[in-house]
């Protein structure tokens, strides 16, 4: 059993395209998961999803299309793609959004409200498809064909950390944490032992894709800004023994030339540490098997 997993959008904060960013791509997060009988799943709702939504409809052929689509939090980068996903748009097929129900507001209401007359053309109520909106707490529950993990993180106004398996075993599986400022430089008003059990939600993932937003020097001005540096999200993995990391949601200031950079670096601090563990940097069109 395995899920498959592919990259539609991997930048942070604003889409970011131009000639430097051309390899790993502009588009903020959206990732599609597959379980092994084809349900769709997929990660944040990033300008990303305008692609894969032109990209499932085009796979749809005419048929309906449904799926779930979990939310990590509800920052513009990870739900402003929500109004251009075509299939939307198309009378008979269903959506469940999965969102945090600890948000300052819940994502119902931010989703509708980013779609109101001040501004955007066209209201949530004339949307064709059907969009259920589901709240999620820290918990584990079953899904179709897969089953999935919630675990709060350390981001301004709150996020999830989410871990997806076939629901067969414990092991193994993919760990998503688009937004989680790791480093205890910054405080938050998570639990106690929050570090520990985080490692433990991401114990021997075989892929952890996971926020490397800053550089170490780049860091001293962002603490509290809600992201990690490439080395925090290394020491991470590495703790967590997760046999693959991927980085993600990088700067936009970020060239494709500078990404291959760190991403050597990240590689170099594995091995001289001993680990065999993989690296890779996330980029749109990517795809993996989990
Ligand atoms: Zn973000
Ligand atoms: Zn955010």
């Amino acid at each position: 059993m395995s899920l498959s997993v592919r990259f539609w959008g991997t930048r942070g904060s604003i889409p970011s395209p131009g000639p430097t960013t051309v390899r790993y791509g502009g588009n903020t997060p959206c990732v599609e998961l597959r379980t092994e009988d084809g349900w769709l799943v997929i990660l944040d709702a990033g300008t990303g999803i305008r692609d894969l939504g032109r990209s499932l409809l085009e796979r749809a052929d005419g048929a309906s299309i449904a799926g779930d689509i979990f939310l990590t939090h509800a920052h513009w980068d990870h739900i402003q793609g929500i109004p251009f996903f075509a299939p939307v748009f198309r009378k008979g097929n269903h959506f469940t959004i999965w969102g945090s129900n600890s948000l300052q507001t819940s994502i119902d209401r931010v989703v509708r409200d980013q779609m109101s007359p001040v501004v955007f053309p066209v209201t949530f109520e004339e949307l064709q498809a059907r969009i259920d909106f589901q709240d999620l707490v820290e918990e584990r529950r079953a899904g179709r064909g897969y089953e999935v993990a919630a675990m709060a993180v350390r981001h301004p106004g709150g996020a999830l950390g989410y871990r997806f398996t076939d629901g067969n075993a414990d092991q193994g599986g993919l760990v998503y944490v688009s937004d989680n400022e790791l480093n205890p430089r910054a405080r938050y008003d998570e639990l106690p032992g929050w570090r520990n059990r985080f490692v433990e939600f991401a114990r021997g993932a075989s892929v952890l894709v996971h926020d490397t937003m800053y550089t170490a020097q780049e860091y001293d001005a962002y603490v509290g800004w809600g992201h990690s540096t490439y080395e925090d999200a290394v020491d991470l993995a590495l703790e967590a023994e997760v046999a693959k990391l991927v980085l993600f949601h990088h700067r936009p200031e970020r060239t494709d030339d500078e990404v291959d950079r760190c991403l050597l670096e990240c590689r170099a601090t594995v091995a001289r540490r001993g680990s065999r563990m993989e690296v890779a940097a996330a980029a749109e069109g990517m795809s993996l098997v989990v």
